[in-house]
């Protein structure tokens, strides 16, 4: 019989949550009991106690980034203004980049935005980590171009669908943002997300100025759309950016929403009763000045969270780890939000549940 040996860590995931003190027993296969520390060590008294580091459990997933942004540099300042290096650096973007970005990716479930048809493709034939790459669509076009847009949007997830493979990445939808997209693009692309049965990802209420764009049509949103010469008129006013996407039926589709900031109980109780997981990037929204989200609403009402860095392009590394230690700074227990990273993030990217279970190989167990 090999050496057992009890595990622990600061943090360890136990019964559907983090907590400490608590471990698993492993004879460096598998983890054959999980439980107290206490009951661990009254079980299997010859069990030498090995502390792993700060965290023991599921891996942790960073539910959502653009690795096709590459490695930076990290932008700082107004949402608008970094909507325009963004697109200043649209042809560095692509597999390249991608694959770069992916080699400082600590964590391999990844929920990743694609805005380049390669970088879909080397997800698919190379898998750099399990989870989902999200399909980008945006469009503030005509009728007529919306048609186009969808149609190609078909055709490629008829081609993808086809190269997913069991148990490696899947591909999904990502209509950009509330703004981003016409009601009928927006309407078009999640019809389609329902039809392939393919998961959703979407920004939203991310700055105060997509708020105020949604409400009222004032702000630095509203500027910027002025100063592109973009029709201010395509999107109703006098509704949130939350409702606004209720509205039009997209929450009924289950998407994950990433950012939720600039939200009000009202929108947060449509969150809730959506079922929709709501992804924070919270070094990402407090370098484009967006602020934080509201957390503690969220978990009074029940809607589960997740934690994504965003692109290198808003943040300053792709380590989730650094998000967790970010909201610790501000307040947010660790336990807390490794649970989000952990749970809430296979939640996001619709994978099976978060466990650490007698029975398991010991590989499938993360530390650090
Ligand atoms: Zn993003």
């Amino acid at each position: 019989m090999p050496e057992l040996e009890i595990w622990t860590a600061s943090w360890v995931w136990l019964d559907g949550a983090v907590r400490a003190d608590a471990g698993l027993v492993t004879d460096g296969r598998r983890v054959l009991a999980t439980g107290r520390l206490d009951e661990l060590r009254e079980r299997f008294p010859a069990a030498p106690t090995r502390v792993k580091g700060r965290y023991l459990g599921p891996p942790l997933a960073n539910a959502h980034t653009h690795l096709d942004l590459g490695l930076g540099p990290t932008f700082t300042g107004p949402f608008p203004d970094f909507v325009r290096y963004v697109i200043g650096r649209a042809e560095r973007r692509g597999r390249e980049a991608a694959a770069r970005a992916a080699a400082q990716a600590p964590q391999r479930l990844v929920g990743d935005i694609a805005a380049r048809e390669e970088v879909v493709d080397w997800w698919l034939a190379e898998a750099p980590a399990a989870g989902v790459v999200y399909w980008e669509v945006l469009g503030l076009v005509p009728p007529e171009r919306e048609a186009e847009i969808l149609r190609a949007t078909r055709e490629r997830l008829e081609r993808w669908k086809r190269r997913e493979r069991p148990g490696g990445p899947r591909v999904g939808l990502s209509p950009h943002a509330p703004y981003s997209l016409t009601p009928g693009l927006m309407r078009g692309v999640v019809a389609l997300a329902r039809e392939f049965e393919v998961p959703l990802q979407i920004h939203a209420a991310e700055s105060p100025g997509e708020r105020d764009y949604f409400l009222r049509r004032e702000g630095d949103l509203a500027a910027f759309f002025r100063a592109q010469g973009w029709p201010l008129d395509l999107h109703p006013t006098g509704l949130s950016p939350i409702a606004y996407l209720a509205e039009l039926g997209v929450l009924e589709a289950r998407p994950t929403l990433v950012h939720g900031v600039q939200v009000d109980e009202a929108d947060v109780r449509l969150l809730a009763e959506s079922g929709a997981v709501v992804v924070s990037c919270p070094r990402s929204n407090l370098g484009l000045e967006a602020g934080l989200p509201p957390f503690d609403l969220y978990l009074q009402h029940g809607v589960p969270l997740a934690l994504g860095t965003d692109s290198r392009a808003s943040a300053p590394s792709l380590d989730v780890r650094d998000e967790v230690a970010l909201l610790e700074r501000r307040g947010q227990p660790p336990e807390r939000t490794l649970a989000w990273a952990a749970a809430g993030g296979r939640a996001a990217l619709g994978l099976a549940p978060a466990v650490l279970q007698p029975g398991m190989e010991l590989e499938q167990v993360e530390f650090w």
